[in-house]
């Protein structure tokens, strides 16, 4: 039921956007909603979308996933190789999830911040705009690879 109440919440965005609800937007929204705590490349969400959708084909997921990026319900992250990952947005927290990036093993950590940040607040009202989408990556060393630099 939960599911159902926050695939709907996505499935309007999409229609609100002129978007078509094609059985094969519905493979690829069940597929990301399914793996929302994780980061999958185009290739990973093709390889699941085809056990739910079997004729669908890898082009149909490079252009959903970026449809569904320039709507704002998708999180693009550059990674390294020129390879990007794909995650939903936060239901409720749309605003609050960044990417920690480790330039040693390349493990991605999600960052959840409380709420919006003073910072955010404060572009706002220097530049006159409404923030209604991030996409902030930190870069550095992860956990583990902080602990094997010290040994
Ligand atoms: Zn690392
Ligand atoms: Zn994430």
């Amino acid at each position: 039921m939960e599911k159902i109440k926050h695939l709907e919440y996505f499935e309007k965005i999409i229609i609100d956007n002129g978007i078509i609800m094609t059985p094969q937007r519905r493979a690829i929204l069940d597929v990301l909603f399914t793996n929302r705590k994780r980061h999958l490349t185009v290739e990973e969400i093709w390889h699941q979308a085809k056990n739910i959708f079997s004729q669908i084909g890898i082009p149909t997921v490079y252009r959903t996933v970026n449809q569904l990026e320039s709507i704002g319900i998708l999180y693009k992250i550059m990674v390294q190789g020129n390879c990007c990952k794909y995650q939903l947005t936060d239901h409720e927290e749309k605003n609050k999830h960044r990417h920690f990036i480790c330039t040693r093993c390349g493990s991605i950590t999600d960052i959840y911040l409380p709420e919006m940040s003073m910072t955010e607040q404060q572009i706002e009202n220097r530049y006159h705009v409404k923030i209604e989408n991030q996409n902030i990556i930190y870069y550095g060393l992860c956990t583990q690879c902080i602990q094997v630099s010290e040994e």
